[in-house]
């Protein structure tokens, strides 16, 4: 059962990273050509973590359809089968964009634990650290600055 062995990468990723924190919720990005089907995740998720410091801990899955773009006409195709052909001139000269993806997006940990009336309450989405997430290059641009209106009261 390919899941569980997923399972296991995400949980042993978790204990990397949590530092002996709680783990709230873990999101995973995976891609369509990764073939996961998602309740066998959870499934195989809920199973591995039952007992352990990650029993609670939210699985939330983020699925990432896959996308070619092709070299000869530029179109983009979202792919049904896992068949890299353009739909718009059923080329095969196409680059995968997006659908390989197998990552953990974001993790989210507990306050290292202080006094418990430190603790925001259940519910709160204040104060929960994440992970950053990767943020893309863009070009940094001024933000235009209206000019004030004149207002004058005569
Ligand atoms: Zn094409």
């Amino acid at each position: 059962m390919h899941e569980l062995a997923l399972g296991q990468a995400i949980v042993e990723s978790i204990g990397r990273r949590a530092d002996g924190r709680e783990a709230r919720q873990v999101t995973v990005r995976i891609g369509h050509l990764r073939q996961v089907v998602p309740d066998s995740l959870q499934f195989a998720w809920e199973m591995l973590t039952d007992g352990t410091e990650l029993a609670g801990c939210l699985l939330e899955i983020d699925h990432v359809p896959a996308a070619v773009r092709c070299r000869s006409c530029g179109a983009r195709t979202t792919l049904d089968l896992p068949i890299l052909q353009c739909a718009s001139c059923e080329g095969f000269d196409v680059e995968l964009v997006s659908g390989e993806e197998f990552l953990i997006a974001s993790i989210d940990l507990a306050e290292p634990l202080r006094e418990t009336s430190d603790r925001p309450p259940p519910g709160s989405t204040l104060g929960r650290p994440t992970l950053p997430r990767p943020t893309l290059p863009g070009p940094a641009q001024p933000r235009p600055t209206l000019p004030r209106p004149n207002l004058e009261v005569s």
